[in-house]
């Protein structure tokens, strides 16, 4: 490990496999949830903020703005379902099962993980914790704005070290 590993806090992993970032931009396990920003299918402007809980796997999904996701009424909104698959992506789907705590029979992938949970028709959350993602993701953005350099930025890690985003 070099320096900047060992001293670093935020602990530094590559991406399982690059990931397309134009649709979740942004996807992180911390705080005892899966929790990431979702861009809308069809308005290029709006954006969501997806959650699930760690063991419960209660969920919420909301817009930027703190409207409520239409499509997470009593299930998994098409957002979640992105986020747990690229989630299993970039961090691989062994890891996200095991810090959802989500028991999978066969092969582990995003959405195996992801119909486990629906299994167990979690709860739905409220979205109180939209704010606290939406200025994670706006505070990694912020790295964009940082005079090019060669030296290792561990938390620009989602971005895949190669290729443009799709
Ligand atoms: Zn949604």
């Amino acid at each position: 490990m070099s320096d900047w590993e060992r001293s670093s806090t935020a602990r530094v992993l590559p991406p399982a496999r690059p990931r397309k970032l134009a649709k979740v931009p942004f996807a992180e396990l911390t705080e005892g949830r899966l929790q990431g920003v979702v861009s809308s299918g069809s308005d290029i402007g709006r954006v969501y903020v997806s959650s699930v809980a760690a063991g419960s796997y209660t969920f919420a999904c909301s817009t930027n703005n703190n409207r409520p996701c239409g499509g997470a009424r009593g299930t998994f909104c098409n957002h979640i379902l992105a986020m747990v698959d690229e989630a299993a992506l970039q961090y691989g789907a062994d890891r996200v099962a095991r810090y959802l705590r989500v028991e999978v029979a066969g092969e582990v992938t995003g959405s195996a993980i992801a119909s486990a949970m629906t299994g167990t028709r979690p709860a739905q959350g409220d979205s109180g914790a939209a704010a606290t993602v939406f200025s994670r993701f706006l505070r990694h953005l912020a790295y964009l704005e940082l005079p090019p350099t060669t030296a290792p930025l561990p938390e620009m890690q989602w971005f895949p070290p190669t290729r443009a985003v799709v």
